[in-house]
């Protein structure tokens, strides 16, 4: 009996270019998504790095939802959403951070992860890591602490990387 081949993720990455403006080749994870195989094999893939004493995951609007979500239930853990502005319903903490032109800014809930709390922050893709940075700050300043940072894309020529060097980053892909 021979097994069953090893899924390339990279395989259902679809590149979009100029979108969504000139310049940018998006990187569209929906044909990931579309596949129950490799959509169950990015977030195994995850899940390996997921330390085992942490007790929650946060995701990024709006793609980190949905691998975020998916990741919480496979652990069997909490999931917290981190917003864009004015999305949150309740008492909200928030962090302005830099975008290529002007600034933006992530909100979480007041009371969604304090001390004691160990997190896994999930995005889809890190680029410049500027908002994985703003994420992690935000979890901090609620006085928990970051155990991880995941994502399926890192784009390495960005350097994202070099503004997370106080927590641990791990990439199921990684664009040179
Ligand atoms: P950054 O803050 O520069 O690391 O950008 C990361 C965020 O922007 C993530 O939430 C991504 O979903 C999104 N993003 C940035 N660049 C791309 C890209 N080339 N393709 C798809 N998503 C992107």
């Amino acid at each position: 009996m021979t097994a069953a081949p090893a899924i390339n993720l990279r395989d259902y990455i679809r590149d979009v270019p100029d979108f969504p403006k000139p310049g940018i080749v998006f990187k569209d994870i929906t044909p990931l998504l579309a596949n129950g195989d490799a959509f169950a094999a990015a977030v195994s893939g995850l899940s390996c790095h997921v330390p085992p004493d942490a007790d929650v995951i946060v995701g990024i609007e709006s793609r980190g939802f949905i691998f975020g979500a998916a990741l919480a239930q496979q652990r069997n853990m909490g999931f917290v959403p981190v917003r864009k502005h004015g999305k949150l319903p309740y008492e909200v903490h928030g962090v302005e951070y830099e975008l290529e032109y002007g600034m933006d800014r992530l909100e979480i809930h007041r009371d969604a992860v304090s001390a004691g709390h160990r997190v896994v922050i999930v995005d889809d893709l890190l680029a410049t890591g500027g908002t994985m940075r703003a994420t992690v700050d935000l979890v901090r300043e609620l006085g928990a602490e970051v155990a991880a940072c995941l994502c399926v894309i890192e784009l390495a020529f960005l350097h994202g990387r070099e503004r997370l060097d106080d927590v641990p980053v791990h990439s199921l892909l990684v664009y040179e």
